[in-house]
């Protein structure tokens, strides 16, 4: 009998990870995804979904290390079992470049990656002769277009269930329901939150089977990585861009670009084009907010992941499972949890 009722808002990759997380972890909650669109409709994806964070600057470094290492360690555990082809996940290999010498040349989470390794100078030479500086290593692909469906049956599997809907505000819910946020950008208008904003991502996706391993500039903006039945090309970086067509001139910049590092693009198909905006943040919100609604403090919050939601979802997702199981024993101090 299920006597606690969870919504969890959002259908991207976090909220759903949120809601299996949760679903999985305490049986006896109801969880209910509300959202506006599901797979294939969310920002998720579109996204390459490859696993290699940046710093984000106002999360301690232990705490985003846990959040790549739990994300890292899931999804590794999904593509070495035989579930890899439905939920999309696959180890890629490859390289991210840099055009100057990075202040940090062994990033936090070298460690936590497959072969980490600074190419020679005479590698760099060969392979990348305008690069200054060259990471090497085996990472994850998840690809959120096979892999949110994937995580949708795991969910309902768990006894969660899922509603299309637009929500209006976090206070419209019974006072008995537990609301996690996982809106992504639509936290800007849901909860208000000012320092939420767009980074416009245009990518394409191409035809080019012979190419197996990525490259990746430092900068974000140029990157060309392999996946199951394509190869993502992009991209943009836009900031407070809302536009969602896509533009010719991007295309045809990150195209040349692209080709200067992978010749061969101009032998590619172009198979569709896309354009994503990704929640902007400083850092992401994950935490649990003090708001009074008729008594009892909610909601929890799991949002603002930028350009990283797709490697840090499973990991901020157990954090929010702590808030949540946090909530629950505020509510029923005699709950064993
Ligand atoms: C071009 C591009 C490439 C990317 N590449 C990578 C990558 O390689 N690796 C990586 O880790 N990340 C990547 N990202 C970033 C990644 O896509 C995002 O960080 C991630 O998708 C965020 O997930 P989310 O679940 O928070 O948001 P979303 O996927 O946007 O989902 C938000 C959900 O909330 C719902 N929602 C919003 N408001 C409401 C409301 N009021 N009521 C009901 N529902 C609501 C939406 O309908 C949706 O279901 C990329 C992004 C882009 C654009």
């Amino acid at each position: 009998m299920k006597s606690v009722r969870v919504a969890v808002v959002g259908a991207g990759v976090v909220g759903l990870s949120t809601a299996v997380c949760i679903a999985e972890a305490l049986p006896f909650c109801s969880v209910t995804v509300l959202a506006e669109k599901f797979s294939p409709d969310t920002t998720s994806d579109g996204a390459a979904g490859v696993l290699f964070p940046h710093t984000f600057p106002d999360i301690s470094l232990e705490r985003q290390r846990r959040w790549f290492k739990d994300s890292f360690d899931h999804l590794l555990a999904i593509a070495q079992s035989q579930h890899a082809p439905e939920a999309g996940v696959l180890l890629t290999s490859g390289w991210q470049i840099f055009k100057e010498v990075p202040e940090v040349k062994k990033p936090f989470w070298s460690d936590l990656v497959i072969g980490f390794r600074l190419l020679t100078q005479d590698e760099i030479v060969q392979r990348f002769p305008d690069h200054k500086l060259v990471q090497a290593f085996t990472t994850l692909k998840c690809e959120c277009v096979t892999y949110l469906p994937w995580l949708e049956k795991r969910l309902r599997k768990a006894g969660g269930n899922m509603e299309q809907r637009k929500v209006g505000s976090l206070q419209e819910h019974e006072p008995q329901n537990l609301i996690v946020n996982c809106s992504g950008l639509g936290s800007k208008s849901l909860v208000g939150d000012d320092k939420v904003y767009p980074v416009r991502g245009q990518v394409l996706k191409m035809e080019a089977p012979w190419l197996k391993n990525f490259i990746t500039e430092s900068d974000g903006k140029t990157y060309i990585y392999p996946g199951i039945h394509s190869v993502t090309v992009g991209g943009t970086r836009q900031e407070g861009d809302w536009r969602l067509q896509a533009d010719e001139g991007d295309r045809e910049a990150m195209l040349a670009r692209c080709s200067r590092l992978e010749p061969s693009l101009c032998k590619a198909k172009v198979l569709n084009e896309w354009v994503g905006l990704r929640p902007g943040r400083k850092s992401p919100r994950v935490e649990r907010e003090l708001m009074e609604l008729q008594g009892r403090k909610v909601p929890v919050h799991n949002y603002g992941h930028g350009g990283l939601g797709v490697g840090f979802a499973w990991g901020t997702s157990l954090d929010a499972l702590g808030l949540v199981k946090q909530c629950l024993h505020d509510v029923h101090p005699q709950a064993k949890l």
